[in-house]
């Protein structure tokens, strides 16, 4: 899995506007000051809820309490893991993430590069060559394919001969080793190269995030042994991990709780053409654990539709097998025609309609029923043998609870105890890599409770929002913050801001700057508390013209020092010589900032000399703090 760095994901962040990306998938309408409202996808919104502000890069729902970055939206949008969104996002961007994975080498990731950029080459080319081919066309209307699925999954064609592809990747930059490399040719004996596949349908395999990885070629000459050719593994290719169709149908899936495991392309593309949309394929292999994990994470059941040959079955009981442990509970079904003749999913459409291919899943038996009728136990011998095989699919199910309800069932149904305590487990028990709660656990994982933030903008001083708001917007204002809110001054225990908040917001704002080295307000809101995030949210939109904001930052802070200094003085109680002499100082301290002040503003010294002064005077404020007694009252 790869892994990016915080600094390409704030840079990618930077560079995508999170409203265009929202509105990718729902309508947005401009709320004034910059910002976006739109209708919220995460609850049934009636009137638009959700706020989205480009500026911070965040977007927030005021009804369900939804928000976050633009990674998170597509995340919880698209339901996909944060890699895939992130990838996602950098997709839709244009923004080339480094192909770095952990104790990877240059070599492979630039491999796996190449591999990507030349599949999205292939898909190209074999989209624009099924145009061109009569033959490849008049197969997919044979197979009611319509235009539109066609484009959904990238169908293309590549035509016979032994060099159209690599002729053209050569045009394009690739060596002929590279396409050996990306699976699209074979080594020819004689040491050259040629085209895999050819005179083939092509079908685009994509990963989660829709990025070409593999084609399945299915055979259009009619005299090929393989009916259907894959790509072989590659950099970007691990057949156990892909799931065809699932970048098209996984938010259906998520919504269903449930999918529908079909065997083949068209089955998968039939049922997707006709509205049956929680569908996936395995492609080039027989369902894996990977792909279970996957599932499981979305699905609840799972409708195995398999041919009903021997082959199917083989293929339904393994399925069946590697769902059950990750708490999917398996439904079987095998389609027929009125006659009674067997039929797979893609001709069942095709016959009969969605509709009633939606109707005969409602049929599907349950996992324990399908087994029982297709191992038909009768004598008391049989019937314990298979009392005990059901039982070890139990035993590897790894939520309690839901091994207790099938127990039950078990009991109920072959009048047999409901205890595992002599069965074995048809392979060791899955770990599950989260918390999977259970009536019987001891170490319930109690997710933290992000405590409820809230901000009392009454009790800031204007000109403090408005500090913070300058700092804010003026990334040409952080050295000189920088240099200002040193480490002498954060040690000091000065609070030169009456807000807490605001002293918070400096603060981390410096500090976030000083170890990122740049900032922005995207950044901070990454990195803030969620107090920092709400008061960055309701800071205004405001402009500096330049070098306004610098005259304002140090006629602030001299406005700001003053009254620290009144505060220091209340401090100081007057019970010895010392004293006296620091709030003799104290005083002079304030007629020395009225005084540079009113130097500045009829331009006796210039900015520098006065922002000089300012950086200067710290000194004596940090003096006075220390003055201040430990038990100050
Ligand atoms: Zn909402």
């Amino acid at each position: 899995m790869p892994f990016y760095s915080p600094e390409i994901l704030n840079d990618l962040r930077s560079r995508v506007d999170i409203a265009q990306v929202i509105e990718n998938f729902i309508p947005l309408k401009r709320s004034g000051n910059g910002n976006y409202m739109g209708r919220c996808p995460f609850h049934d919104d009636r009137s638009p809820s959700m706020n989205v502000n480009p500026t911070l890069g965040i977007y927030k729902c005021f009804a369900c309490n939804a928000g976050g970055n633009v990674f998170k939206f597509v995340q919880e949008h698209e339901k996909i893991d944060f890699i895939a969104a992130v990838e996602w996002v950098a997709n839709f961007a244009g923004y080339a993430l480094p192909q770095q994975e952990k104790n990877e080498n240059a070599e492979v990731s630039e491999e796996r590069a190449m591999v990507r950029k030349l599949n999205e080459l292939a898909c190209q080319w074999f989209e624009s060559q099924l145009s061109m081919s009569q033959k490849a066309l008049e197969y997919l209307a044979n197979r009611h394919i319509t235009e539109e699925t066609r484009k959904l999954f990238h169908i293309g064609y590549a035509p016979d001969g032994r060099e159209g592809f690599i002729g053209y990747a050569v045009k394009n930059g690739f060596s002929p080793l590279d396409c050996v490399k990306a699976g699209l040719a074979v080594e020819r004996e004689n040491g050259g190269v040629s085209d895999k596949f050819r005179d083939r349908l092509m079908i685009a395999i994509q990963n989660q995030s829709g990025i070409v990885v593999a084609f399945g070629g299915r055979d259009l000459s009619g005299n090929s042994p393989a009916k259907y050719m894959n790509s072989p593994e590659s950099a970007t290719y691990h057949k156990s991990d892909i799931l065809f169709g699932f970048n098209h149908s996984r938010v259906s899936i998520a919504k269903e709780k449930s999918v529908i495991i079909v065997e083949g392309y068209f089955d998968l593309m039939s049922l997707y053409q006709g509205g049956v949309t929680n569908v996936v394929a395995a492609s080039g292999t027989a369902l894996t654990e990977n792909h279970a994990n996957i599932l499981s994470r979305y699905a609840k059941t799972a409708y195995l539709v398999f041919d009903g040959d021997a082959a199917g079955k083989k293929a339904t009981l393994r399925s069946l097998e590697i769902v059950l442990p990750k708490g999917i509970a398996p439904r079987v079904f095998a389609l027929s025609r009125p006659d009674g003749t067997k039929i797979d999913p893609d001709n069942f459409v095709n016959e009969q309609g969605p509709d009633a291919f939606r109707q005969a899943l409602t049929q599907a038996e349950d996992w324990l029923n399908y087994l029982a009728m297709e191992r038909n136990p009768r004598s008391p011998e049989e019937r314990a043998e298979f009392v005990s095989y059901v039982k070890s699919l139990v035993k590897s199910i790894d939520d309690r609870e839901l091994q207790n309800q099938y127990l039950k069932l078990i009991s109920e149904r072959y009048n047999t105890d409901r205890s595992l305590a002599h069965v074995k487990s048809i392979k060791p028990a899955y770990k599950a890599p989260r918390p999977v709660a259970s009536s019987n656990s001891q170490d319930e994982v109690i997710p933290q409770l992000e405590q409820e933030a809230s901000i009392d903008w009454a009790m800031i001083p204007p000109m403090e929002v408005r500090f913070a708001n300058l700092i804010l917007r003026n990334p040409t204002l952080m050295d000189r913050a920088a240099e200002y809110f040193d480490m002498d001054w954060a040690t000091s225990g000065i609070q030169l801001f009456e807000s807490r908040v605001v002293e918070d917001f400096v603060s981390s704002t410096v500090a976030i700057y000083l170890e990122s080295g740049y900032h922005s307000p995207q950044l901070l809101y990454e990195n803030f508390s969620p107090e920092l995030r709400l008061f960055l949210e309701g800071l205004p939109e405001e402009q500096w013209k330049s070098p306004q904001e610098i005259k304002e930052f140090y006629q602030t802070l001299t406005v700001l020092s003053t009254k620290l200094c009144d505060r220091q003085k209340r401090m100081i109680p007057l019970n010895s010589n010392d004293a006296v002499e620091i709030r003799m100082q104290m005083s002079k301290f304030t007629q020395g900032m009225q005084k540079i002040n009113q130097l500045y503003s009829t331009e006796k010294i210039d900015i520098n000399a006065f922002a000089d002064q300012v950086v200067k005077s710290r000194s004596m404020l940090m003096k006075f703090q220390a003055a201040i007694p430990d038990n100050g009252y």
